[in-house]
Formats: C-alpha cells, sequence, structure tokens
C-alpha cells in the first residue's frame, strides 16, 4: 500500500476515528439535531432533540404508547373501556392510573375548576366529533349534575369505579402529563437539548438551546393570529388554554372546548387564554385548564395561595389586557407590534 501523502495523513487518520468512534459508540451522533412533526392526541406535534435519531424514535414511540392510553375516543384505551362500564371495576395499565391518580388531586386543589369527568358536556357540545350543537338549558342542567370528580373510585393500586351516567376524559391533562414522561427519558439518555411541542401549545423545554441561550417561546394573541408576547424558558414546561384553540360559533356567538363543570357549559370567565409556566408539564397543563375557567381575580388568589406547586402564569383578559406574575417578569417580553399593551405585574 502506497504511503499517505503528509497533507492526506491527518484526514485519513480523523476519518478513522470517526468511523471507530460510530462504530464503538456512536458518538458523532450525540449533538446532532434529529426532528420529526407528527399527529398524536388530536394534534399536530413538533419534536425536536439534540441526540441519536434513536432517542427521537424514542419519543415518538412513547407519545403513541401513551395516546393508546390515555385516548377517550379509541375504542381499544382503556380509558374507552372505563367509561364503558360504568358500576363495574376496571382495571387500568400503570401510565393511565398513575395520571387518572395525579389528575384526581390537581381537581381537588382547584376545588372542581379541573374535573375530568366534564366528558359528557365536551361530547354533547360536539367537540369530540365535530358535529357542533348547543343543548338545551335543560340539558345542561342534566349534564352539569354528573360532573363530579369525587364519584371517581382510584383503589390502591390501578383499580378504577365509576358510577352509572359519569365518563372520564384526561384531555386536559395529558399533553403535559406526557411530557414530563417524555423529559425523564431524554435525561436519562443525557439528553442535554431538546424543544417538544406536544401541540395546542404545550410546550416542553429540556435545558437551553445548544448554544447555551434559553429557548424563546411565542404566546399567541388570542384575539390574532401573530404572537403578542416572548417567553425564555430553560428547562421547564409551558402550557396554554384558549378559547380561540377549539371553538365553533352559532348566530354570532362563539362556543369553545374549555368546560365549566358547574354550568356544562362553555367556562365565560372574562378571559381569552391562560399560559401557566412550570418546572412541571402536569401542573401546566391541568392549571391551565382551571386557571382559565376561574378567572383572572380567582386564578390570581389561587396562585398567592399556591405557591408550593411552582408555577407562573400569564392571563390574557377578553379586552387584551396582559396580568403576568411576578416570577416572569425577568422572562416575558411584548413582541414586536404590540409595544404598547399593557402589563400589569401580580404579586
Ligand atoms: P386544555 O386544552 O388543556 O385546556 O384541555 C381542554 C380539554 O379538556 C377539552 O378538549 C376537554 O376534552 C377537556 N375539558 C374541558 N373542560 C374541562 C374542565 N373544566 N376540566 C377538565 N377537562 C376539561
Ligand atoms: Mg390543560
Amino acid at each position: 500500500m502506497p504511503a499517505l501523502t503528509r497533507a492526506r495523513r491527518p484526514l485519513a487518520l480523523a476519518l478513522a476515528g470517526a468511523m471507530l468512534c460510530a462504530l464503538l459508540t456512536g458518538c458523532q451522533q450525540k449533538d446532532e439535531k434529529n426532528e420529526t412533526t407528527i399527529f398524536a392526541m388530536d394534534t399536530v406535534m413538533n419534536l425536536t432533540v439534540w441526540g441519536g435519531q434513536e432517542a427521537l424514535d424514542g419519543v415518538v414511540a412513547a407519545i403513541y404508547d401513551l395516546e393508546r392510553q390515555f385516548s377517550a375516543t379509541d375504542e381499544n384505551s382503556p380509558i374507552y373501556t372505563l367509561n364503558h362500564s360504568a358500576g363495574t371495576a376496571v382495571e387500568l395499565p400503570e401510565a393511565a392510573a398513575g395520571l387518572l391518580d395525579q389528575a384526581l388531586q390537581l381537581c381537588r386543589v382547584t376545588g372542581g375548576a379541573l374535573d375530568i369527568t366534564a366528558y359528557p358536556a365536551v361530547k354533547a357540545w360536539g367537540f369530540t366529533t365535530g358535529d357542533y350543537r348547543v343543548p338545551s338549558q335543560t340539558e345542561l342542567d342534566a349534564l352539569a349534575c354528573h360532573i363530579d370528580y369525587s364519584t371517581v373510585r382510584l383503589e390502591p393500586g390501578s383499580s378504577v369505579l365509576i358510577p352509572e351516567g359519569v365518563e372520564v376524559d384526561l384531555g386536559a391533562v395529558a399533553k403535559g402529563y406526557t411530557g414530563d414522561v417524555l423529559a425523564e427519558e431524554l435525561k436519562a439518555q443525557d439528553v442535554a437539548s431538546a424543544l417538544l411541542d406536544l401541540g395546542q401549545s404545550s410546550i416542553l423545554a429540556i435545558g437551553a438551546k445548544p448554544d447555551g441561550s434559553p429557548w424563546r417561546i411565542g404566546i399567541q394573541d388570542p384575539a390574532g393570529e401573530g404572537y403578542l408576547g416572548v417567553l425564555k424558558l430553560e428547562d421547564m414546561a409551558m402550557g396554554t388554554s384558549g378559547g380561540y384553540q377549539r371553538y365553533f360559533e352559532e348566530d354570532g356567538v362563539r362556543y369553545w372546548h374549555i368546560i365549566d363543570p358547574d354550568t356544562a357549559a362553555p367556562a365565560r370567565s372574562g378571559l381569552a387564554s391562560v399560559t401557566v409556566v412550570s418546572p412541571s408539564g402536569l401542573t401546566c397543563d391541568g392549571l391551565s385548564t382551571a386557571l382559565f375557567v376561574m378567572g383572572l381575580e380567582e386564578g390570581t388568589a389561587f396562585w398567592r395561595a399556591h405557591r408550593s406547586l411552582e408555577f407562573d402564569v400569564i392571563f390574557i383578559t377578553d379586552d387584551g389586557s396582559v396580568f403576568i406574575t411576578s416570577g416572569l417578569e425577568e422572562s416575558f417580553s411584548l413582541a414586536q407590534g404590540y409595544e404598547d399593551r399593557e402589563v400589569t405585574v401580580l404579586s
């Protein structure tokens, strides 16, 4: 074999080193950007992971697995089985039982503003099928009577019992909880940087951007197409609930998918959107829905009374006013074109 020239030798050595490294450890992929878009949990998800393709494949597989466990509409899901076995105890798989348990705790702590048994009302308005309709007041009164999370009996272990007329829906918390599971798995694989946009404004940021700067997440203007603000996030979850995310209109009135458990009708609390920021995706998802139901005044009082839950909030009211809790003072800023908007800091 002819001797390598002086110029070629370092290149050959580098290539051999890279190939050996790839063969032995796969380390050439470690910080590689891998991204994909999938449709799951009834929404479009954009997933970006700085790690090997395997890490991203693992994320996608985990999402589909959790979707199968949490769906209320998939006839093969354990939640569907539970909803069709009223009066008979049903054994749930581990993740579904774990989420149900934590969701029930959030229902309790929010005094029922979050209520995972709002499902019959969600269905009656047509949000599960797209066959939208406005139920009569008599129908709504009857539906409201059956919304009561305290009737769900989760026995130690994973056996669940619900009474006749009650149905469970984990839609308000599933994406946030899924983000937490994914973050744990990715961190166990030493992934230091990932942005998981789980759709409908459920975001999980792992670490910072690969260049070390924080992620910059746009906060949707509930009354328009653009971003009203920008939030800097690092190793944090974020969830937004808003009437603009899923709705229909009839006779000039807008009806959205977030239900007030007291009335079985879309919650009208004076808020257009609520964004929650917390290290826990479940907290973000569950509380954004609950605070939307509560409204600004009750929601602010809830934030003040539950600091131990480690969360901050951006409230945007129907008239476009912006209120942020004090923990977001440094990380929130108004977007271009919205600089004139008044921002009130709550403390
Ligand atoms: P989110 O988009 O996280 O605010 O969740 C809204 C979804 O949760 C809806 O599409 C319903 O399936 C369900 N839902 C609506 N209202 C409530 C409520 N008050 N408590 C719990 N789940 C709800
Ligand atoms: Mg939610």
